[in-house]
């Protein structure tokens, strides 16, 4: 087992294949973009990469194909300084796939295949499980079989490790469980939406679902809202907090909030003691320096490139 594992991720991996275009083509429409790349994704290896990227020690449990892809992403992995100990190749699917486009102004739309994510399951989380129990923080999302994921966030709950989950990509019909098993629960504005029936355009409205969902049994809630910064609410607390940021100018919103959880989870392990309002604060820093570069995996700024303040 690794040594020291502070930070495990039970989730995704997929590989981002990215049209950069003026404007996001309609049904049917064929269109030229500028330009094609391709990067490492998938919202579980973003928030594992970021939390890395940030200090954290890291090890993400995950499943890949045994094909070009996956060979690559393992290796991602390591240059990232994260345990590969439970990331898992199969022969029995691709790796998952994202394909994403990019308009000039920054926003997106994205179709992905999960393929080899769909097999992660009870087998490889009994493999995983030492370090699921010993970690500090366990960060899941839906882009695995929920299962899987609820069954990762009860291991964690029932030895004390926190849990961050984020229900991304969000279903309505989520398990009540989920939200027992959150420690932090967080979620953007349209998850929030999907998940309460209720719409989020303002941060009055954010509070509103925030409290919402935080009366489902979750420990706290945190909705992010792009350029303004999160709304905290907190089972200790009555009141729900808006945590504002400096909005900057967006090349690329992709993987925003994955980098935000990353960051959340690299403060829940290594500041346990730090108030969840000012770690939300911080990383709704990190995630605004994400925003500013295009890519997603590839914008998430290292700790050397961040103020030692947020340190
Ligand atoms: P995506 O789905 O595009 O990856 P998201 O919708 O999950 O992102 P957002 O709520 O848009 O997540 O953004 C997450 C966090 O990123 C915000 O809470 C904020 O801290 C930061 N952020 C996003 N956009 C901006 C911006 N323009 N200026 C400053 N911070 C931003």
């Amino acid at each position: 087992m690794p040594e020291d594992v502070s930070v495990v991720v039970v989730g995704s991996c997929m590989t981002d294949l990215v049209s950069q275009a003026p404007r996001l083509p309609k049904a049917g429409e064929t269109i030229h973009g500028h330009k094609f790349f391709i990067g490492f994704g998938g919202k579980g290896a973003n928030q594992c990469v970021q939390a890395a990227r940030m200090g954290a020690k890291t090890a993400m449990v995950c499943k890949v194909g045994r094909d070009v892809f996956g060979n690559d992403y393992i290796q991602n992995f390591k240059n990232n300084g994260i345990s590969t100990a439970y990331a898992e190749q199969t022969e029995n699917a691709a790796t998952g796939a994202a394909s994403i486009i990019v308009n000039d102004t920054g926003e997106n739309a994205i179709v992905i295949v999960a393929g080899a994510n769909m097999l992660l399951g009870q087998e490889e989380l009994q493999r995983a499980q030492s370090a699921i129990v010993n970690a500090k923080v366990l960060v899941c999302q839906l882009e695995i079989n929920p299962d899987a994921s609820l069954q990762a966030l009860r291991m964690a709950k029932e030895n004390h490790v926190k849990t961050i989950f984020n229900p991304a990509p969000a279903v309505a019909d989520l398990h009540s469980d989920f939200y027992k098993a959150s420690d932090v629960f967080c979620c953007n504005e349209s998850e929030a939406e999907l998940l309460t029936g209720l719409s989020v355009i303002t941060v009055e409205d954010a509070s509103r679902v925030g409290l919402e969902l935080l009366s489902k049994g979750c420990g706290s809630v945190i909705v992010t809202l792009g350029p303004q910064g999160c709304v905290v609410c907190q089972s200790t607390n009555t009141a729900p907090k808006h945590i504002p940021t400096t909005a900057v100018t967006a090349a690329d919103t992709t993987g925003a909030g994955d980098s935000f959880i990353g960051a959340l989870a690299f403060y829940m392990a290594h500041y346990p003691t730090m108030p969840l309002e000012e770690m939300a604060r911080r990383a709704n820093l990190v995630a605004a320096v994400s925003v500013q570069t295009v890519g997603t995996q590839t914008s998430f700024p290292f700790r050397k490139d961040l103020p030692t303040e947020l340190f």
